[in-house]
């Protein structure tokens, strides 16, 4: 950061202490999924998440750091690019740090930051490419961990279909631990994910109790491979499930009916990306 950003960033920063502060209150709005909507904008906690979103080309909208932060040259790094992105940066006492995290021992960082979806109709998989479908997914701790998951194994993004939860929730993006920022998300509704999915050349592989094939006897190599997960509820509906090519059991012991969505999502992109990962391979 040059002398001349460092000065333009210090200069621009808010100091706030008051909770009725109207940039305060936005945020605070931000646990909410009717707000997160109308501001079209979510929050990410934590300062290696921040750099990470704004190297990813994320565009922020503010920059929220504790005091003690102040000094601390990442933040104030953070800061000046905040503020060279047009973005809004305050520095915040505990108190109010604490209440728009509602955490009493929050992250010294938090960034609101705009959202972003991709567009169904530009996912065209290539050969080799992994593409996850969740089928109304509820829970935001299964959301998050199956993005996080895609992201570890270097699959491409994650096609949300019907009501879902929402990505961008405070417990979502949590769980994410920052991978929400690399993983592209569309989000469509069952009737079009069934017109999607007739253009799909790859293999489509749906995951079932009732499912005869073995997960493991599976040859996923050579073309683009869309898995499909079900409901944590109801798993998957028979039109969802009529539209695999393959419907893929893993085996259980023990007395649980299922596994835990997340879980069993991680279990088959193990699979499916078996060839793929090796431990040297990471850039
Ligand atoms: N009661 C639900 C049912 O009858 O399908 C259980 C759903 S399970 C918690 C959520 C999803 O995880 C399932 O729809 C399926 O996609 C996947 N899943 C969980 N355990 C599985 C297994 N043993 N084999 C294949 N898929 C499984």
């Amino acid at each position: 950061m040059s002398e001349h950003e460092h000065r333009r960033a210090v200069g621009q920063v808010k100091e706030v202490t008051s909770l009725a502060n109207p940039l305060v209150k936005d945020i605070k709005a931000l646990a909410l999924k009717k707000f997160r909507d109308q501001q079209h904008a979510f929050m990410a906690e934590g300062l290696k998440l921040v750099i990470d979103a704004l190297d990813l080309g994320w565009q922020i909208r503010t920059l929220v750091f504790a005091k003690a932060g102040r000094g601390n040259p990442a933040v104030e790094k953070a800061a000046a690019r905040t503020v060279a992105a047009g973005g809004t940066v305050l520095e915040v006492s505990e108190k109010v740090l604490s209440a728009i995290t509602r955490r009493d021992n929050p992250q010294m960082v938090v960034g609101v930051f705009s959202q972003r979806f991709a567009a169904l109709k530009d996912i065209r998989p290539k050969p080799g490419d992994v593409w996850v479908a969740l089928d109304r997914v509820r829970d935001p701790g299964n959301l998050g961990t199956v993005l996080r998951t895609v992201d570890a194994v270097g699959a491409r993004g994650v096609i949300l279909v019907g009501d879902t939860t929402d990505p961008f929730a405070v417990e979502t993006v949590r769980a994410t631990m920052g991978s929400v920022f690399a993983v592209p998300v569309a989000k469509t509704t069952q009737g079009e994910f069934l017109a999607w999915r007739k253009g799909f050349s790859g293999i489509v592989a749906g995951t079932h109790l009732k499912g005869a094939v073995d997960y493991r006897s599976v040859d996923f190599s050579g073309r683009p491979v869309l898995l499909l997960m079900g409901n944590e509820q109801q798993g998957l509906p028979d039109e969802l499930a009529a539209s695999c090519d393959r419907l893929l059991r893993i085996p259980q012991a023990g007395r649980a009916d299922s596994l835990n969505l997340a879980v069993a999502t991680g279990v088959m992109l193990y699979e499916i990306r078996r060839d793929a990962l090796t431990l040297e391979a990471r850039p």
